[in-house]
């Protein structure tokens, strides 16, 4: 590394090491003082030079080191710096602990000052010149001022840097904030405009700026990768500096020269803002009116404002990302009809937000953020069943209920679902956070819903009751006039009778599906483990008839246990084994397999047979109420029984479909719980 670079990287080191070898000289110390001009902590270089501790020198107790004849004049010297918070300069003789004897010196002292201008300490440099021929202590005098002159020019640096910082953590508008980077910039180091880019899409946008007319921002309001300095800058991701523009390659020939000379541009550097993870936010150029490189230490305060512009820009950009996000929740929130609430249970302090004091109909200013007030807001018949469940979530951690509310706006009775986590701190429940959401409308639909079912049920029951009796009489009379008189009926009264005798026991038939249809959902116990082998059996024996009459081969395999109610399971199968047997091919003797494999919580049933199969168009289709695809002379039928099935198998929540290619066979698959 040449000393070039390592001066360039590690500015801060080197200034400390000079610091530091300051105030450990001999013949030229430092000393702090507060702003009074007391010493409030050790002096070392004082200690070291006077050779009297902090005992002797602290407070005022320097003064006993300057010569008894000097101390008039410094004292008015020093006093009068006080007063007036500027830099001053004094000759004076120090007692040197060494020699034990008064040497000559200067001291020159700076004061340093707080962001309000209020004077916080004094920094001062002791030069001992006593063994300085004359043109050594003009040199050395000219060397003080020099070091002085930095120093101070550090220190006045450093103060607004600090002042700044501070600024920055204060909230603002990012442009503003970035505008007052440009500013410190500007008084800071010799540049006399100054601009920050925000990488956006690819090109860089000028965000803030000082000192630029339009005419110039309109040029280089977008500027793509390559092009000008930062351009370049942002191609080469790292600084660059054109010390002439007049004279730079870059602008040769190109209308961006024109526009930066008539800007009274005539150099200038372009610093990449690189965000903690390294990603290029933007660009930080500063523009000087006089051909040049920048020196080095406005470099470094230009590397320390492009960390600050840097950081600022991150910190705006996930502060945006956050409000986006909350403005998102806020809308879901919204848009579901729920609100958040936040309970300090220690000081029975309940923050609700904005959407959960809408959806009570409470304004802000009404509502005095206890749990008083929220139980003021239940609906009496629920007020006791949700305030229960509160106080068992404090010693569960779960908060979930149903219950209803009174609108405080409009009195409006609203269904809400409150869910809830209690946080504990030793112990004890300390905050529950949570929500309510208005289910109002789902519960109406539910409601709804469930009487429809209801009513329909009732409907279809009582039809399919009420209608055996008037069937049976139907049957009878029809049987007894067959039996009594079918050699008297001839012709088309035969006929006659005989269609009255099949319409009547197909409505016979149409009537028992239709009332195990409605009642197919009736259970409420919870059902026990079942096998589903048995049910199987059951179905087949109750097929027998038909079986033997096909010659169908049912093919079983290993069935598992279910928990479904035994009568329902056994109605699936014989609705299904039935139709693979009464669907299959003229002239094949129906082949039907049933096997059954377990997916994670459920097991899935397949019953496949060699028949006719279904066109996939169907496929839904046939699992409706009264969906046939063949009339009663190809096969009869009432089209209830997938329609059953359909209903039995997703009252436990499980599914039934059917895979079949027409000519191919089908496979009626069903999911049921393990
Ligand atoms: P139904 O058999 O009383 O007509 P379903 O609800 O049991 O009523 O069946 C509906 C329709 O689905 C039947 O009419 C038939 O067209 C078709 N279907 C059912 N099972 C099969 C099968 N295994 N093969 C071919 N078609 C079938």
């Amino acid at each position: 590394m040449s000393p070039e670079t390592a001066r360039h990287s590690r500015p801060e080191v080197s200034n400390e090491e000079r610091y530091r070898a300051l105030l450990h000289s001999v013949s030229t110390f430092v000393w702090v003082a507060d702003a009074g001009g007391q010493f409030s902590v050790p002096q070392p270089g004082w200690e070291k030079y006077t050779g009297h501790g902090f005992d002797q020198h602290g407070g005022t107790g320097w003064i006993s080191d300057v010569h008894p004849d000097d101390r008039a004049h410094v004292g008015e010297v020093w006093n009068q710096a006080l007063q007036s918070k500027s830099w001053y300069e004094v000759a004076w003789r120090c007692w040197h602990g060494a020699s034990q004897s008064w040497r000559q010196c200067i001291t020159r002292g700076v004061p340093v000052t707080d962001q309000a201008g209020f004077v916080r300490e004094w920094i001062g440099a002791v030069l001992d010149i006593e063994d300085r021929v004359d043109f050594e202590l003009k040199r050395t005098q000219n060397d003080l001022a020099r070091v002085n002159r930095e120093l101070a020019l550090n220190l006045e640096t450093m103060t607004r840097l600090h002042q700044l910082s501070t600024r920055l953590v204060q909230a603002g508008e990012l442009s503003v904030l970035l505008g007052e980077i440009i500013a410190t910039a500007l008084d800071l180091t010799g540049a006399d405009k100054g601009n920050i880019q925000l990488l956006q899409n690819g090109m860089l946008r000028i965000i803030e700026h000082r000192g630029f007319d339009t005419a110039f921002l309109d040029y280089f309001n977008n500027v793509e990768p390559g092009k000008a300095v930062c351009g370049m800058a942002l191609e080469q991701k790292g600084r660059v500096i054109v010390e002439s523009v007049a004279g730079s390659p870059i602008f040769a020939g190109t209308p961006a020269l024109d526009v930066l000379l008539a800007a009274g541009v005539r150099a200038v550097q372009s610093t990449p803002l690189f965000s903690l993870s390294g990603r290029l936010l933007g660009m930080f150029s500063t523009h000087y009116s006089m051909p040049q490189v920048p020196p080095e230490r406005d470099l470094r305060i230009l590397d320390i404002l492009a960390r600050q512009a840097a950081d600022l820009i991150e910190r705006k950009m996930a502060e945006q990302t956050r409000r986006q996000a909350q403005e998102t929740l806020n809308l879901s929130l919204k848009a579901g009809r729920a609100g958040t609430f936040d309970w300090d249970a220690q000081k029975d302090r309940n923050r609700w937000s904005d959407q959960l004091l809408e959806l009570y109909g409470i304004r802000r200013e009404e509502f005095g953020e206890s749990t008083r007030d929220w139980q003021a807001a239940l609906f009496p018949e629920d007020r006791e069943r949700a305030i229960a469940a509160m106080e068992r979530s404090l010693e569960s951690g779960e908060f979930e209920v149903d219950f209803r509310i009174v609108r405080r706006d409009n009195g409006q009775v609203r269904w809400m679902h409150g869910a809830g986590q209690v946080f504990f701190e030793d112990g004890k429940p300390a905050r529950m956070v949570g929500i309510n959401v208005d289910i109002t409308d789902q519960k109406r639909a539910d409601e709804e819903l469930r009487r429809l079912n209801r009513d329909l049920e009732q409907f279809a029951y009582s039809v399919s009751h009420d209608l055996q009796e008037p069937l049976r009489s139907v049957q009878i009379y029809s049987e007894m006039l067959a039996a009594a008189g079918s050699e008297k009926l001839e012709g088309k009264a035969l006929d006659a009778l005989n269609f009255v005798r099949t319409g009547a026991a197909r409505l016979e038939q149409l009537l028992r599906d239709l009332l195990v249809y409605t009642q197919a959902s009736r259970f409420e116990t919870s059902a026990e483990p079942t096998d589903a082998g048995e049910c199987l059996a059951a179905a087949v024996q109750n097929l027998a008839g038909t079986i033997s009459e096909s010659g169908a081969k049912i093919d079983a395999g290993a069935l598992p246990t279910v928990r479904v109610h035994a009568t329902q399971l056994r109605q699936v199968f014989q609705n299904v084994v039935g139709n693979a047997i009464k669907y299959g091919k003229p002239g094949v003797p129906p082949a039907v397999r049933v096997r059954a494999e377990r997916q994670n919580e459920q097991w899935r049933f397949a019953v496949a047979d060699n028949g006719i199969g279904i066109d996939p168009e169907y496929h839904q289709r046939i699992f409706g109420l009264f969906k046939r695809l063949h009339t009663q002379h190809e096969y009869n039928g009432t089209g209830i029984g997938l329609a059953l099935c359909r209903r039995i198998v997703e009252h436990y929540h499980g599914r039934i479909w059917v895979e079949s290619r027409p000519g191919e066979g089908s496979t009626f698959y069903f999911t049921l719980p393990a």
